[in-house]
């Protein structure tokens, strides 16, 4: 507690210990705080009227209890519509961890968080949610600062290093209006930090009715997930994979669809929620396994199948018996090794670039393949490609030239060839999806990538029409773009 502070609150308790002798109530002790501590011009944080102010040494910020103590102070007052919320996760804090050791990372978060309070001033706090997330609170009229504090600040952190270092944000931000309670502020807030971070173009959000509908539809998509996997609602559709030599069926891709109430509803909408939840990992395994039957039935039926792939997301990486799962479906349908190939796209950290490594590996030697998906839609690293034993990188659709002629699609056109052509040394095959146009299936053929996944040849299909397509391959009948 700092020196002002502390005379401050002293100032409090002897007008509290006063009125306590002249006999006032609780009801009456907790007025005269409020009063006192907003006549002295601070926020006055009140348990059973004692003032409880609480430091995180660490980072100088106030613990999360009394930071929210604060809140439901401002919460309340007539005025609570002058002030907003901003809840913010400091960007690397890993890395600076790792470069400079954790004491100094510790020093940096400090002397980020006081750049912080310096920008929101005396009216504004901060508060420590836990590890690198943090909130604060200050007058809106403080809001074009506070934007530019998270979007990045240069630190002079003299005790760690003499050069600058830039530290910056993910954040949510909210208004506060009078009556609000504390934790609706705080849940506002990390929701819209939370949906920030799955944004490509932007590093913090207001939460606003478009987040508002979102979070429920989040929650209904939590409460309906168990009961309609155990219903069956998610259904498995194909997309075929086409080579473009000779226009034959290579391949296809399994992806998921939810059928609730006679409306089909696609990932977008669920696979994200399912993803923070962790229940993506039950879905996971359900479509491999729907996928693995339909296989085994079709092989009875004496069909020839293609191999399918099946998208797994990157949150079951830190799943120790993931391999096993995997390769456990397989044998239980009899599934031959090349018959089902799995997809995944790249990760972030190291932690899961070492455990994706090892899957990959895992899979391989179980004879499985295993394609990287969406190559070129993130932040594709060398050594997710050299140091994996992919079989297939799946060029995202991005890279993939509109056709307009402009200089966006010539700059495209360069990144595809040169993904095709490294690949190619790498000794891994390449497949571009999201093919829409015959310009772009023979641009694909010209740089040499001659697999294909596209709305050209097929949008993503029920199993019945995919019965078909593959009946239509086997009779040797080539389907041609349409
Ligand atoms: P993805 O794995 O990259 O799948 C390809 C997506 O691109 C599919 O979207 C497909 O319908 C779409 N697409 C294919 N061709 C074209 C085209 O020519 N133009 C355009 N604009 N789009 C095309 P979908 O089915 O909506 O799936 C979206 C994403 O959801 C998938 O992207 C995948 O990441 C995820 N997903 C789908 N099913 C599953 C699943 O069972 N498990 C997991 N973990 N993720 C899944
Ligand atoms: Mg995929
Ligand atoms: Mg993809």
């Amino acid at each position: 507690m700092n020196s002002h502070s502390e005379v401050l609150s002293g100032q409090i308790r002897d007008l509290l210990l006063e009125a306590q002798q002249e006999g006032a109530g609780q009801k009456e002790l907790r007025k005269i705080l409020l009063a006192a501590a907003d006549g002295l011009g601070i926020f006055p944080a009140s348990e059973n009227g004692r003032v409880v102010q609480d430091y995180d040494k660490e980072t100088g910020a106030y613990s999360l209890e009394y930071a929210m103590l604060l809140l439901q102070q401002i919460c309340v007052r007539e005025d609570a519509g002058l002030y907003e919320g901003v809840s913010f996760n400091i960007t690397g804090m890993t890395i600076f961890n790792n470069r400079f050791g954790m004491e100094n990372g510790s020093r940096i978060i400090h002397a980020y968080l006081d750049r912080l309070k310096d920008v929101i001033g005396k009216d504004g706090f901060t508060g420590r949610i836990g590890g690198d997330r943090f909130f604060a609170v200050y007058r809106r009229e403080k809001r074009n600062d506070v934007i530019a504090f998270v979007k990045g600040a240069d630190l002079k952190v003299p005790r760690v290093t003499d050069k600058s270092i830039h530290v910056s944000s993910i954040a949510g931000f909210m208004e506060i209006e009078s009556g609000m309670d504390a934790s609706t502020v705080l849940d506002g807030i990390n929701a819209a930090r939370r949906i920030a971070k799955y944004q490509t173009n932007t590093t913090f959000l207001f939460y606003d009715d478009e987040i508002r509908r979102k979070l429920s539809n989040d929650r209904n998509v939590e409460l309906m997930f168990s009961p309609a996997l155990q219903n069956e609602e998610f259904q498995v559709y194909y997309q075929p994979k086409v080579e473009l030599r000779r226009y034959h069926l290579y391949g296809a891709e399994a992806l998921c669809r939810w059928f609730h109430n006679g409306k089909m509803i696609m990932p977008g909408d669920f696979i994200p929620v399912l993803e923070q939840n962790g229940a993506i990992c039950e879905l996971d395994c359900y479509i491999l396994e729907h996928v693995c039957r339909d296989i085994r039935g079709w092989m009875e039926e004496g069909r020839k199948t293609v191999c399918i792939s099946v998208n797994l997301s990157r949150c079951n990486l830190g799943d120790p018996a993931l391999l096993d799962r995997i390769i456990g479906i397989l044998e239980k349908y009899q599934i031959p090794a090349g018959a089902v190939e799995i997809e995944i796209t790249e990760t972030a950290t190291e932690v899961s670039f070492l455990e994706l490594q090892k899957l990959v590996r895992g899979l391989r030697d179980a004879g499985i393949p295993c394609s990287l998906d969406d190559f070129g839609a993130g932040y594709s690293s060398m050594n997710t490609l050299s140091e994996i034993p992919w079989n297939y990188i799946k060029i995202d659709r991005s890279l993939v030239p509109a056709g307009d002629d402009d200089a966006e699609d010539e700059k495209r056109k360069i990144l595809l060839k040169g993904v095709v052509s490294l690949a190619q040394s790498l000794g891994i095959s390449c497949i571009t999806e999201g093919v829409e146009t015959l310009k772009q299936s023979v641009f694909l053929k010209s740089v040499g990538c001659y697999l294909a996944q596209g709305f050209f040849f097929d949008r993503p299909m029920p199993k019945e029409s995919f019965v078909e397509r593959l009946t239509a391959a086997d009779k040797g009948f080539t389907k041609g773009p349409r």
